[in-house]
């Protein structure tokens, strides 16, 4: 490929609606176009790693037994009507009617439409187990979508599904697929874990998540020396111990006066208390009934596990004047004590082990001191519901501590069982003739965001740096001087050499300042450049210059085929 033919725009500046670096360099880097907000166009260089993570993950699949398909986009509303999907997915769901004014949608994952296509044939266990996949532009109409392709409102998974008729069978296709994640993330060069994670909206209950470490990654895991792994929606903790312990008053709790003091910072500062003695009171509305969740005044909610515990995926938090309504007082000041009898109090773990607590009085520019649980306000049920910190102590070996890392999902596994099978009656004949409900997995990787991801985790300041295996170009080809005709014609036999050897070579043949090409082919993060100036050809040497070590070496040119080839044949240190 010439450049000079090749549909590459480079830009200096990065888009301003960009705020992460993966998003500046692929717009830069001339890989994506954006066409409305979270909607982009893949341009060659993009395409190409595209392809090759799709190729990488097609061997993959094919390798396990996996099966490809292809099933539509355009899926009719019913189907989401039998699964509950119609109003579990929300928002998110795009939505569309045909000149019937019968509604459809377009796919987000295709569990209903597979189970739809099991139901109807795979009618004996004789043909069980199955697995099927498919790589397709799916949509979601993401509250926010941002970090371009990343999280987009269309993007292309990766997903599978498999059938089977016990829990042993799915658990060796669980086991296969969670083998062939790890491959191939390893082969597209991307430092990775699996970890424990929530089902969301897909449903299910033993699920893993695929996370690349980046710093930048939306995702928070935590770990611990033990081997546990989860991420933060899933994650569980035993807590710290409390570096001070508000003791109970005597008889009944204190009320103390707060002036305008609102927030956990501003009570404790003004109370002198550290913000742990705080307990926070808030307020939801779950199928009717009002929620208070109570945790720890210097942690924060995980609404994952609170909508879960309510199996209520639509709970709403109470507005201001809600708050004042069901409380007495404005925002600031609720607390469990003297709430309406029919509230569902639910206190998280971690607030057992304290002795008295401080909360909010329900009453304008008060709190209580002192309040002791079980004496002054009796919780419905107490709850894993707060978020896991750095430096709690492990849920597993109850020993070490947890740490933090940040990443980018990029696989997320499901056991499913049997909630679409039994939601929309897919059933099999077993060898007695008898019916029963598939036992279903389902397996998704976002492909457009691994393009992405792999950005976020391999570049530096001038631009990209490609993992060799899913790199644009294997080489580029860069004679300094395109008027020299000795350059070019030595130039012109490496090109066609490396190009027979099978390698993606992009031959620079534009008649541009050196400077400025070498500034290119930095941000595009092609691995090797290799640079023919005049002065070193006359000494018979070629330059090489290797982008991810910042290093460069002069090399006969008989020796260059060899010495790239070799680059691409070493397995890259992990
Ligand atoms: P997230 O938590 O990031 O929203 P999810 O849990 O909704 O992801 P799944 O439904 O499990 O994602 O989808 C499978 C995979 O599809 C994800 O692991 C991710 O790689 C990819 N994916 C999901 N949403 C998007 C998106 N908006 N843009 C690009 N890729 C996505
Ligand atoms: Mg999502």
């Amino acid at each position: 490929m010439r450049w000079s033919k090749l549909y590459l725009p480079t830009y200096k500046e990065s888009p301003s609606d960009a705020e992460i670096p993966s998003h500046k360099l692929m717009i830069r880097a001339g890989a994506i176009k954006k066409l409305t907000s979270g909607v982009y166009t893949f341009l060659p260089v993009g395409f190409r790693v595209l392809r090759k993570i799709e190729a990488i993950v097609r061997e993959e699949m094919d390798a396990i037994g996996s099966q490809e398909i292809l099933m539509p986009i355009l899926h009719p509303a019913e189907l989401y009507e039998e699964s509950g999907r119609l109003q579990n997915f929300g928002p998110e769901l795009f939505k569309l009617n045909d000149r019937k004014q019968r509604m459809f949608a377009l796919g987000p994952t295709h569990e209903e439409v597979v189970t739809d296509l099991a139901r109807a044939e795979m009618r004996s266990y004789r043909q069980l187990p199955q697995t099927l996949y498919q790589i397709l532009t799916k949509f979601r109409d993401e509250i926010r979508p941002r970090f371009g392709v990343m999280r987009a409102r269309e993007f292309i998974m990766k997903d599978a599904y498999s059938f089977h008729d016990s829990d042993e069978s799915l658990e060796v296709t669980y086991q296969d697929m969670a083998g062939a994640y790890h491959r191939i993330l390893d082969r597209c060069g991307l430092d990775h874990m699996m970890v424990e994670a929530d089902a969301g909206v897909i449903g299910g209950d033993v699920n893993h998540e695929f996370i690349v470490l980046t710093e930048a990654g939306e995702s928070e895991i935590f770990t611990c020396s033990c081997g546990y792994t989860a991420n933060s929606e899933r994650a569980e903790s035993l807590g710290q111990p409390l570096s001070s312990n508000e003791s109970v008053a005597e008889g009944s709790p204190v009320r103390v006066e707060t002036p305008g003091q609102k927030t956990i910072d501003e009570v404790s500062a003004f109370l002198e208390a550290d913000p742990s003695q705080l307990v926070k009171t808030l307020l939801y509305r779950s199928e009717g009934q009002i929620v208070a969740a109570l945790i720890p005044g210097d942690r924060s909610l995980n609404e994952v596990k609170l909508m879960k515990l309510l199996g209520d995926p639509q709970v709403q938090t109470l507005g201001d004047q809600e708050i004042l309504d069901v409380t007495g007082a404005p925002v600031g000041f609720s607390g469990p004590v003297g709430l309406p009898k029919s509230t569902r109090i639910i206190a998280d773990k971690l607030l057992e082990s304290y002795e008295g607590m401080i909360v909010g009085a329900n009453e304008n520019d008060a709190h209580l001191r002192g309040v002791k649980m079980g004496r002054d306000f009796v919780p419905t049920e107490t709850a894993s519901i707060s978020e896991a910190k750095a430096g709690d102590t492990c849920p597993r070996c109850a020993k070490y501590e947890l740490v933090t890392q940040r990443g980018v999902e990029l696989g997320h596994i499901f056991k499913l069982g049997k909630k679409y099978s039994r939601s929309m009656n897919a059933t099999y004949l077993d060898r007695d003739g008898k019916d029963h409900k598939f036992i279903m997995g389902c397996y998704g990787f976002g492909v457009s965001r691994a393009v992405a991801a792999a950005v976020e985790a391999n570049h530096d300041e001038r631009g990209i740096v490609w993992p060799r295996s899913i790199t644009p170009f294997h080489a580029i080809v860069l004679p300094i001087n395109v008027s020299d005709d000795h350059t070019i014609k030595v130039a012109e036999s490496i090109y066609a050499e490396l190009s027979e050897q099978g390698l993606d070579v992009l031959f620079d043949d534009r008649d541009l300042r050196a400077g400025f090409r070498f500034k290119d082919a930095d941000l595009i993060g092609v691995p090797l450049r290799i640079t023919l100036g005049e002065r070193s050809l006359r000494e018979n040497k070629i330059e090489i210059y290797y982008r991810g070590e910042d290093r460069s070496e002069l090399v006969d040119p008989g020796n260059v085929a060899g010495l790239i080839k070799a680059y691409y044949d070493e397995k890259p240190a992990a």
